[in-house]
């Protein structure tokens, strides 16, 4: 992690204008209205801290800024980095750090800080990597206000009957919202996806499966193995499990094996975590 030369001048603003890098999910925010409905989402007091990720050219960070929150910002291009602040004009509530927020120390950003919200229009190529880092993170934030690609969104927001294996990873953690629906036209240049704008509202109790989490994921990913047929089916395959091992877990569990996973809910997948044997896939 390096701090970007903050120097008053070092950079020119105007040369923050340069073509955007495609290879860094770069589609800048172009519409007000949904920048401050994203801002608005966050309901940023003065005394917040609010990390930002991806911060660009600084169309979010300008009104995080001005709600008098202290704002992270870390962004992973380092010109982009470096100018932000002389941008915003040197606020002493902005701190920004270069850096990618795939691999960034959370606890050493914060600063010891342990609450947090998260803002951010997220390249859509690290997305989901990202948001899973802090979700399970040992430090997680409060609340997630993020923009994502709108299929992304929809697995994330997806009610039973429509789940997988991201919808319970991201509601094991949180509760989702939809915030808004942004078209291609709203962003410099357009992406060729829609994108939708989310919360997600931190479970005030961890989830604390039977087994440990990986364990748990393990599970889901062997009952998403083959998420159209039924789940007996889709376990047997995934876990590499004999017909009875599985029939007779599942009835333990009280879920019935004909079920397609995708209609399993977040407690159900907890039960059934609770009634299969540790070390099996
Ligand atoms: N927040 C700005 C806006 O709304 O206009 C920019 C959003 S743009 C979709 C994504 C931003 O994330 C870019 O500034 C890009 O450089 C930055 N970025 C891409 N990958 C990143 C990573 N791994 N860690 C941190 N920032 C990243």
């Amino acid at each position: 992690m390096t701090l970007p030369d903050q120097t008053p001048g070092a950079l020119p603003a105007t040369s923050s204008r340069r073509r955007p890098r495609k290879s860094l999910g770069q589609h800048f925010l172009t519409d007000p209205r949904i920048a401050q409905r994203i801002v608005a989402a966050a309901q940023p007091s003065p005394g917040d801290t609010i990390l930002e990720i991806g911060p660009g050219s600084g169309t979010l960070t300008r009104r995080l800024i001005a709600s008098g929150s202290n704002v992270i910002a870390v962004e992973i291009d380092p010109h982009l980095a470096a100018v932000l602040p002389e941008r915003m004009d040197n606020p002493p509530n902005l701190k920004v750090v270069q850096g990618d927020a795939r691999t960034i120390d959370i606890p050493a950003l914060l600063e010891g800080r342990s609450t947090y919200k998260l803002v951010a229009n997220l390249p859509y190529y690290a997305a989901a990597p990202i948001l899973r880092r802090f979700l399970e993170s040992q430090v997680p934030p409060t609340s997630l206000i993020v923009m994502v690609q709108r299929e992304v969104a929809d697995a994330m927001c997806a009610a039973p009957g429509q789940m997988t294996l991201m919808s319970v990873a991201t509601q094991l953690y949180a509760v989702p919202s939809v915030v808004a629906q942004v078209p291609p036209r709203s962003f410099r240049p357009p992406p060729k996806v829609s994108s939708t704008v989310i919360k997600l509202v931190m479970k005030e109790t961890q989830p604390d499966p039977l087994n440990g989490i990986e364990e748990f994921f393990a599970l889901v990913r062997s009952g998403f193995s083959a998420p159209r047929k039924q789940l007996r089916n889709s376990l047997m395959q995934g876990s590499g499990s004999p017909a009875e091992f599985v029939s007779a877990v599942l009835t333990d569990a009280g879920i019935d094996g004909q079920r397609r996973p995708a209609t399993l809910s977040i407690p159900e997948w907890l039960t059934l975590d609770t009634h299969w044997p540790a070390g099996v896939p």
